[in-house]
């Protein structure tokens, strides 16, 4: 069946770009590379078939420019969209007036959008559908009074949550009332400023908790799960190290969690790639739903690597209304795949972001290593943007050979002209606990504060 995608505008930037541009090649959909002034000399620009300047490097003039988009649509005559993931990728406004100007946009109905964007919503109807969720309030919270009084039902410590948050911002932490009186009003205020919305909620703090996630697509009739990634490595909140599958479920834990989370997103009539996302309590075996994106994610290529299925090709087969041709029995996962970020960031001062330009470039290679990058060799990477230069996924049979093909990946990676999160990936992969998978969502942090660590990622750099 030929994609009713005649022709697809990329509305993004950076590796993800790059990623979508591929997989419409390989379903023969010519491309489109919308590109702000600061992206004009891009390896999208460079790959896409034609590129369309939308405006200034500012996000808020370009990437974020809805009306500038659609202008850039009708000016090409790309008849779809694919968001990528940031930007106006969960934004449901952004959806509707896409789908309203004509086009297809590829991506889950702006009702489900709105829904589960709001985190708070998002909760209600986990809840609804019978997924356990963290304890906390029932939704958004209005003024200092409930919060108090809730609190009270919830326990300490809690986090104070923004229902329009994401990209691990829009957190803060409340050990005892005192704190929750000082914080609450400043959240409010933050959330505001940052998401256009006030709205915050509260959730129980879970100690030593991993972070897993479900991948899932539908069709808006079907639903089917892709197995679950573990996220626990993380720093302030964002992910730094993944892989699939979670070394710490049990084959009936597994499937408990993606049966969850198929029950919910069939409840939606979920259309297109999702990821649910999940606190695993270890010990006692509990999880709890925290929150879902309704796009594409960052470390979506694990997921392809276990289960040989590509995400990106699959979301642009359904939103050119072809049916799921996937049987929940057809998805088997093989092996371990694992994803490093690589930022042009500096370990030794607080993860500072410091692009620059690219002076030596030589990726690995090798049975079961796969790069995922918008560089090339004289590449300036433009200071505006996310620091993101490069994702490194290896597979292997098992997590040994998957751990022992990421470390020969760093080793044969050759990236100069700017500081990176190499060597910490480097110093990760010789950890001992990193071995036995012993970790949760403090862990990384945990390790960075101990002295002996920055010194050792300092030497591996040397
Ligand atoms: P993933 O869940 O795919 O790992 P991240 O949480 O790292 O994704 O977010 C991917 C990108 O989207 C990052 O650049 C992040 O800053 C951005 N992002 C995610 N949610 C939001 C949001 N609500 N507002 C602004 N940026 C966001
Ligand atoms: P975002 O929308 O920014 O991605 P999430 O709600 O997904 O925010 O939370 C981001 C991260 O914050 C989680 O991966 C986890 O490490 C931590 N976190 C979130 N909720 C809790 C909680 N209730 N208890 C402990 N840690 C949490
Ligand atoms: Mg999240």
């Amino acid at each position: 069946m030929t994609s009713s995608i005649r022709k697809l505008l990329v509305a993004n930037r950076g590796e993800i770009a790059v990623r979508i541009i591929r997989a419409a090649q390989a379903l023969g959909i010519p491309t489109v590379a919308a590109c702000s002034e600061a992206d004009a000399d891009s390896l999208a620009a460079r790959m896409a078939d034609e590129v369309q300047l939308i405006g200034p490097a500012r996000a808020d003039r370009s990437y974020l420019n809805v009306e500038a988009l659609l202008q850039a649509a009708r000016a090409s005559g790309a008849n779809a969209i694919h968001p990528g993931y940031g930007f106006l990728s969960e934004n449901a406004a952004f959806a509707e007036a896409v789908t309203a100007a004509g086009l297809i946009f590829v991506g889950p109905q702006a009702e489900t959008i709105r829904r589960m964007g709001d985190k708070a919503e998002a909760r209600r109807t986990a809840a609804a559908a019978g997924v356990p969720v963290v304890p906390g309030s029932p939704g958004e919270l209005e003024d200092l009074e409930s919060a108090l009084a809730c609190a009270e039902q919830v326990g300490y410590p809690l986090l104070i949550k923004a229902s329009a948050g994401g990209g691990g911002r829009g957190i803060r932490i409340a050990h005892d009332a005192a704190e929750l009186a000082r914080e609450f009003p400043v959240a409010q205020s933050e959330a505001k400023a940052a998401f256009g919305s006030a709205a915050v909620y509260l959730e129980r703090f879970i100690r030593a908790a991993r972070h897993i996630e479900v991948q899932i697509l539908g069709d808006g009739q079907r639903v089917v799960h892709l197995f679950e990634r573990e996220c626990s490595l993380q720093r302030r909140r964002q992910k730094v190290f993944e892989e699939a599958p979670s070394p710490a479920l049990t084959p009936a834990q597994r499937l408990a969690l993606c049966e969850s989370a198929v029950r919910l997103a069939e409840g939606l009539g979920y259309r297109g790639a999702g990821t649910l996302e999940y606190l695993f309590d270890a010990h006692s075996g509990e999880f709890f739903f925290i929150e879902m994106n309704t796009r594409i994610q960052v470390e979506h290529p694990v997921t392809e690597m276990i289960t040989g299925i590509d995400l990106v090709q699959a979301m642009l087969r359904i939103a050119g209304g072809e049916p799921l041709g996937l049987q929940q029995s057809d998805i088997r996962m093989q092996g371990v795949a694992l994803e490093m970020r690589i930022n042009a960031e500096d370990p030794q001062r607080n993860f500072f972001p410091c692009p620059g330009t690219v002076t030596e470039l030589a990726w690995p290679q090798g049975e079961g290593i796969r790069v995922e990058s918008h560089l090339y060799p004289g590449y300036r990477v433009p200071p505006y943007y996310d620091s993101l230069l490069a994702k490194l996924v290896v597979h292997g049979q098992d997590r040994a050979q998957a751990l022992a093909r990421a470390a020969q990946a760093l080793e044969q990676t050759r990236l100069a002209g700017m500081t990176t999160t190499m060597p910490l990936h480097r110093w990760l992969l010789a950890d001992a606990r990193m071995h036995a998978a012993q970790f949760d969502t403090g862990s990384l942090e945990r390790w960075l504060a101990e002295p002996t660590t920055l010194r050792t990622v300092q030497l591996e750099e040397l």
